[in-house]
């Protein structure tokens, strides 16, 4: 199954770039849905990113249960990729993390908000969950279906939501944009804070925002960014 060794592959990729990048460290995960079944997604096993090799990487349906039989622990938040992956078919990939760039503005009021052109793909609807709201004094963290299922529906057709106190949850069509999504949301993430110090913001134009958006998801700009980030977090390794 060549398409299923390809998807892995990326996936093992995803991992250490994210961790390269410092979007993930010991904790937050990234998915792929497999590719031949639609209904069943691949995702490491309990594990840092930086660590996952093909061996780590187990396949859930999207209620999250194990369907490979694999002996692995799995991440307890799981239910984040299958939940999203349940109400979006268009949706192939997910990355969550706990980026420290972003969580004050799942703290806050304050709005984050796409402002640099390599940011557009965060898009514009960025909203806040909290999982207080429905499920009251939890550990917040997104232990079921149920819980997963309130943030697919709050997510709706955005690409990014934040989770308050918490962290932050990216979905995208293609793995690639999406690590690279949650990568420039980091980046957004730490240059708001740094402009908020000096001023008002001039935040991206709705017209804007959908140029830079096709700039940024453009096979040309992907390809050149893969392999920038698969080099820097494989030099290391
Ligand atoms: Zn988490």
């Amino acid at each position: 199954m060549p398409k299923v060794k390809e998807a892995i592959d990326l996936l093992v990729a995803a991992n250490h770039i994210l961790a390269h990048e410092n979007v993930v460290d010991a904790f937050g995960h990234v998915s792929i849905r497999h590719p031949e079944i639609p209904n069943h997604y691949f995702i490491s096993c309990s594990r840092s990113p930086q660590l996952v090799t093909p061996d780590d990487i187990m396949e859930f349906d999207l209620e999250g249960n194990s369907v490979d039989g694999s002996k692995l622990r799995p991440y307890a938040e799981r239910h984040i990729h299958g939940a999203i992956m349940e109400a979006r078919p268009e949706i192939n990939s997910v990355v969550h993390n706990h980026s420290y760039s972003v969580i004050p503005f799942g703290l806050t009021g304050v709005k984050l908000r796409p402002a640099i052109h390599v940011g557009a793909g965060v898009g514009e609807d960025i909203g806040v969950w909290d999982i207080h709201d429905k499920f009251g004094d939890t550990d917040l963290l997104v232990r079921n279906m149920e819980h997963g299922r309130d943030l697919a529906s709050f997510l709706g057709q955005s690409t990014v939501v934040l989770m308050r106190g918490h962290g932050s949850t990216v979905a995208g069509q293609g793995l690639k944009g999406t690590v690279l999504t949650a990568i420039y949301l980091q980046v957004s993430a730490t240059i708001q804070l740094q402009a908020m110090q000096l001023g008002d913001i001039k935040f991206l134009s709705p017209g804007e925002l959908e140029k830079c958006q096709e700039m940024f998801f453009s096979d040309l700009s992907q390809d050149r960014a893969w392999e920038h980030y698969v080099m820097c977090a494989e030099e290391e390794r």
